[in-house]
């Protein structure tokens, strides 16, 4: 199923994508249904349930061209968890070589070495033995067709990473890899928008260049779990229809069950917690010569299976 988050003037509300499309309030089917997403998701087995049967048969209902869709979770309660690099530095190495060849970066094979290394990228040519962690604070979350902020006047260096974005269902502490997957909830596009220059200013702790007001688009809906499998998502970033990032999950050097391994080591996981799980090769920065997006760009993040997030840069007084 696919569940969004709208406002049609009463407040952030919880909508089935209906077989046709359209959007079905829950509270339209389910009268005593939670009222926002952190609720449903807490709901249980039982909710789900209901609402996973409701959603095969629900029809008829508001146009999505009609409504405005939030971010999934539009206030997390807590910081999003994000993985720094997490694209195999072989795949991005080759992407010159690879596009040199013509064929959609999401068909090739991770391979040769010569080319930029991605967003983040460590020095070294191994493969690192843990994954770089940092947090995006719940100002930064933004919803489908809302504004990013230009980072003006602080930079001009604002840049796109297209990211799968992981929603636990079950929370859990120190949480064993073969157990990991029954704790996801399901999974939304995610744009881990970056300042590049503030990002490298402040003796390499990342946080202040990932966490400007509304560098975090997310949606637009969540598929859960039971109808997605994450392994081979071909995830794409389009800036003003121009394609930028052409990839693949597969290439994932850390997989979703040791990143929630990691993240949840000696740390309680709650329903509700985010992670986005890493961008692949074409970010802005690694570019020649470098791209960034200014005011009036319209950014799209897509991942096959869940869809496309829109979004445009604008100036903020
Ligand atoms: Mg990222």
């Amino acid at each position: 199923m696919k569940l969004t988050t709208f406002d049609a003037g009463r407040g952030p509300r919880v909508g089935l994508i209906a077989s046709d499309g359209t959007l079905v309030p829950i509270h339209d089917v389910i009268a005593d249904a939670p009222l926002d997403m952190l609720g449903v998701i807490a709901g249980g087995d039982g909710l789900h349930a209901r609402l996973r049967d409701l959603a095969a048969r629900a029809k008829d209902g508001a146009k999505l061209a009609t409504v405005k869709l939030l971010a999934p979770i539009p206030k997390p309660r807590r910081n999003v968890l994000c993985v720094g690099w997490n694209y195999s530095e072989h795949f991005a190495e080759g992407a010159a070589v690879r596009a040199q060849a013509g064929a959609p970066a999401h068909a090739r094979a991770p391979a040769q070495a010569g080319a930029p290394a991605q967003a983040g990228a460590p020095a070294q040519k191994e493969i690192p033995e843990f994954p770089a962690l940092f947090s995006k604070n719940p100002a930064t979350v933004t919803g489908p067709d809302s504004p990013i902020w230009f980072p003006a006047p602080h930079s001009e260096q604002l840049d796109w990473e297209v990211e799968l974005a992981v929603v636990i269902g079950k929370g859990g502490r120190d949480i064993a890899e073969d157990r990991a997957m029954e704790h996801i909830f399901g999974y939304t596009c995610a744009n881990d928008v970056s300042v590049r220059d503030v990002q490298r200013r402040h003796g390499g702790q990342w946080f202040k260049g990932k966490n400007f007001d509304s560098h975090l688009p997310m949606g637009p809906w969540i598929v859960s779990a039971d109808e997605l499998d994450p392994a081979a998502l071909r995830l794409q970033t389009r800036v003003n229809g121009v394609t930028k990032q052409d990839s693949s999950t597969k290439f994932m050097v850390f997989k979703l069950p040791r990143l929630l391994r990691e993240f949840s080591a000696g740390t309680e996981l709650e329903p509700g917690d985010i992670i986005i799980t890493g961008t692949p090769e074409g970010v802005g920065f690694a570019r020649k010569p470098p791209e960034y997006m200014k005011i009036g760009d319209v950014v799209e993040v897509e991942i096959e299976g869940i869809g496309v997030l829109r979004n445009t840069v604008q100036g903020r007084s």
